[in-house]
């Protein structure tokens, strides 16, 4: 492809996207597609000559577009909002310009000083302890891009064990690694996403699930017990997740409380912020955060609730050199320099994508008004959504509505409402998933469009209360 064509390719790209999303309302929020049935469209080799530009785009739309979910429809009400606007789809554009990967500070300057820098930015907006920031005073700390959330754990995880070995081994100078590695556990919730159990397989560590209080939240009690529980088994507590919005059902764990008890204990506290934490740009959520203080790592995916698209986790550190101490390999000689400014030994991979770019173009061209515009309204709709379900009377609010997700069931068995969400995404109109908790099989309404509208919520309600009428009917 020369210039000349990408020039004339790129503008016919652009308007693609801008008319797709223009009337992607027309379209249902999810395809008809089974399993095999895109596959069956697609050769089972790659082409042996090159193609014409043209006929490769026309089965974006015959092919692709048929069997996709619609994450930016104005009805789809799944999961968590995929963070995603025009200037983030810009950004991803640009971010192609140089080229390369950013590994080393040499290999891209201008990539990882702009990366040190809006992670400051993020991390000023949202109010995190100034201990997080790489650039405050005396600060050991710092944040880095990373992939995934799951990523974000995963490499907490690894230097929270590297510490406790690393502290094992001074009082048990004859026992190997290995040994005190098998006595080493980690804590999480049955709240906590699946990906804090596979950081602790990955990492080869203990990990126990705790019981949560009718609010879904973690205790200290609960947490205190087990740690006695497992200390006079001889083990080790070296590692506790919190949730600051639960996935499921958006709980928030009372850090004021499990904070002092992991200083106690001399456990690493860790926050799982995925979706949740975009919301503390806006301070009357920040009283849900209390203790944040005493958290050692934090975690938050602006590619959830910020407008950036995926992938973009962010994770903030007390003490940088704890990162590098577990992720830089002995046999490898680094040298100061590059352990504080090489980004690729803050994670997993080496190469990596100028991503800092995206997130410079978003909150620059949004700024802190409008993002905090932009999930006060998501919050509001939300509310919005809950007194309207509750007014019907059928329904229970399953969680505490805090953010922009509302857990919600028919009073009833779990069947009934599994039938209910069947039939309501089977129709195509709207899109929800659900989950459970307690034992309770509930519905997830989360609002996710960027410029939702009432409307948009009216419209579910109206779904909802038409299709629980039928099934009630039926019943
Ligand atoms: C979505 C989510 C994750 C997983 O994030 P990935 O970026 O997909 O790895 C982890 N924790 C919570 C609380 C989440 O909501």
């Amino acid at each position: 492809m020369n210039t000349e064509e990408f020039r004339r390719k790129g503008c016919e790209m652009i308007d693609y996207i801008a008319e797709f999303q223009k009337s992607i309302a027309l379209r249902r929020v999810t395809p008809t597609v089974q399993p095999g049935d895109v596959r069956k469209l697609l050769p089972r080799n790659a082409p042996q000559k090159g193609e014409k530009w043209d006929d490769i785009i026309k089965d974006i739309e015959e092919i692709i577009v048929p069997g996709s979910v619609h994450w930016k429809h104005p009805h789809f009400f799944a999961y968590f909002p995929a963070g995603c606007s025009f200037p983030s789809v810009l950004a991803g554009m640009l971010s192609n310009l140089t080229g390369g990967s950013v590994s080393s500070w040499s290999s891209n300057p201008a990539a990882t000083d702009l990366e040190m820098i809006v992670l400051d930015w993020y991390a000023k907006w949202l109010g995190l302890p100034q201990k997080f920031m790489r650039f405050s005073d005396e600060s050991k700390g710092g944040g880095v891009i990373q992939n995934s959330t799951s990523e974000c754990t995963l490499v907490n995880m690894m230097s929270a064990r590297h510490l406790a070995i690393q502290k094992l081994k001074l009082m048990n100078p004859n026992d190997s690694e290995g040994v005190l590695l098998s006595r080493l556990v980690a804590y999480c919730s049955e709240e906590s996403h699946s990906s804090v159990e596979k950081a602790a397989i990955i990492a080869l560590v203990k990990m126990r699930i705790l019981e949560t209080d009718e609010r879904f939240c973690l205790r200290s009690k609960i947490l205190e017990y087990a740690f006695e529980e497992d200390k006079k088994k001889g083990l080790i507590p070296f590692f506790a997740i919190a949730n600051f919005g639960s996935t499921s059902c958006c709980a928030c764990d009372p850090l004021h409380e499990l904070g002092p008890l992991c200083d106690k204990y001399d456990v690493w506290l860790h926050v799982d912020a995925a979706y949740a934490g975009s919301s503390l740009i806006c301070k009357e959520f920040r009283y849900l955060i209390k203790g944040i203080n005493y958290a050692k790592s934090i975690t938050v995916n602006p590619g959830k609730w910020f407008l950036i698209n995926i992938d973009c986790a962010l994770m903030w550190i007390e003490d940088r050199r704890l990162l590098t101490d577990a992720l830089v390999p002995g046999s490898f000689e680094v040298s100061d320099f590059s352990k504080e400014f090489d980004f690729c030994h803050w994670g997993i991979p080496n190469s990596r994508r100028f991503r800092a770019l995206k997130i410079w173009l978003v909150l620059r061209y949004y700024g802190k008004e409008g993002m905090q515009r932009y999930i006060r309204n998501h919050v509001g709709l939300a509310k919005e959504f809950e007194n309207h379900i509750r007014l019907d009377g059928r329904f229970d609010i399953v969680n505490e509505v805090n953010f922009g997700l509302v857990c919600f069931r028919l009073k009833g068995s779990n069947m009934l409402n599994k039938e209910l969400l069947s039939n309501l995404n089977a129709s195509g109109k709207l899109h929800m998933t659900a989950s459970s908790g307690k034992g309770l099989y509930f519905t997830r309404f989360a609002v996710c469009m960027q410029n939702a509208i009432s409307a948009d919520i009216m419209y579910a309600v109206k779904l909802v209360t038409d299709f629980a009428d039928e099934l009630l009917c039926l019943h």
